[in-house]
């Protein structure tokens, strides 16, 4: 119904639709060197402009997270393949069903993981999926508008180094609820390289939000680590994140398998 004002027996205008008043007296000074006053009739809301008011900034609100959200996504270092993974799309085998749980979990409980700084720690061989595994959360996230970057410590160097950070990106990375880099140990071992990702690490700390870390070291290479510039690094992530041991065949060895066995069906019977 068409919301319109009508003027009703106490002299203010209603409002067609709830009934409330639309207008109410306020006292006015003369500003005439008296004290004197002046009643005057002002605009108030009724309910239903409340409530349509709250809808067109609840509307503005999402507009705004969305374009934040497309911002991220955008940052976010993510080629075809993972920009696509997605909880429908991670197929359940023998090896990764706790990692997906897991997962799951995660996401489903992420208000919590935000609320509590808890972030988790992917670790196995390479080709395991842990990467696949992080962006299912990346854009499982992102999704439901929670803002998260996906990047790798490389890249961020990269960005560093070059001074191609114009646009405040790592700003942006830090200010992201959640914070996802790809392939930690990857990285140039540098005391450069080492001291940015530690700093990432420990603003991550300090911000009280969580950070999720993939990486293809062993947890013997990261607790026996000798190294001290690398000890402090591991020591906040082992305070920071759940350690996810991720294992099963590779991906690519998986896939040799399956055609090493579709070929001796072929040519053994
Ligand atoms: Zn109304």
């Amino acid at each position: 119904m068409e919301r319109q004002e009508n003027m009703g027996k106490d002299g203010l205008l209603h409002c067609s639709v709830c009934g409330e008043p639309t207008q109410k007296i306020l006292p006015f000074p003369l500003m005439d060197g008296s004290e004197g006053t002046r009643d005057m009739k002002v605009h108030i809301m009724c309910s239903c402009e409340k409530k349509e008011r709250d809808a067109y900034d609840r509307e503005q609100k999402r507009q705004e997270e969305m374009r934040v959200v497309e911002g991220l996504r955008k940052l976010s270092l993510m080629d075809d393949k993972l920009s696509q993974a997605r909880l429908e799309s991670f197929t359940e085998t023998d090896d990764n069903a706790r990692l997906l749980k897991i997962v799951r979990n995660y996401i489903v409980n992420f208000e919590k993981m935000y609320e509590d700084n808890q972030g988790l720690l992917l670790w196995g061989p390479v080709g395991t999926g842990k990467s696949y595994a992080a962006a299912v959360i990346a854009n499982e996230l992102l999704d439901r508008r929670t803002s998260v970057v996906m990047t790798s410590f490389i890249k961020i160097l990269k960005e560093v180094g070059t001074f191609d950070d114009d646009n405040g990106k790592i700003e942006k990375m830090n200010q992201s609820k959640l914070l996802i880099i790809d392939d930690l140990g990857a990285e140039r071992g540098t005391d450069y390289s080492l001291e940015m990702v530690y700093d990432i690490i420990d603003s991550r700390y300090r911000s009280n939000k969580p950070i999720i870390l993939t990486t293809n070291l062993t947890m013997e290479q990261m607790k026996n680590c000798e190294d001290i510039r690398y000890n402090r690094i591991y020591d906040r992530i082992f305070e920071m994140c759940y350690p996810v041991k991720v294992s099963g065949l590779s991906w690519r060895k998986r896939e040799a398998a399956s055609r090493y066995a579709a070929t001796k069906q072929i040519l053994e019977g």
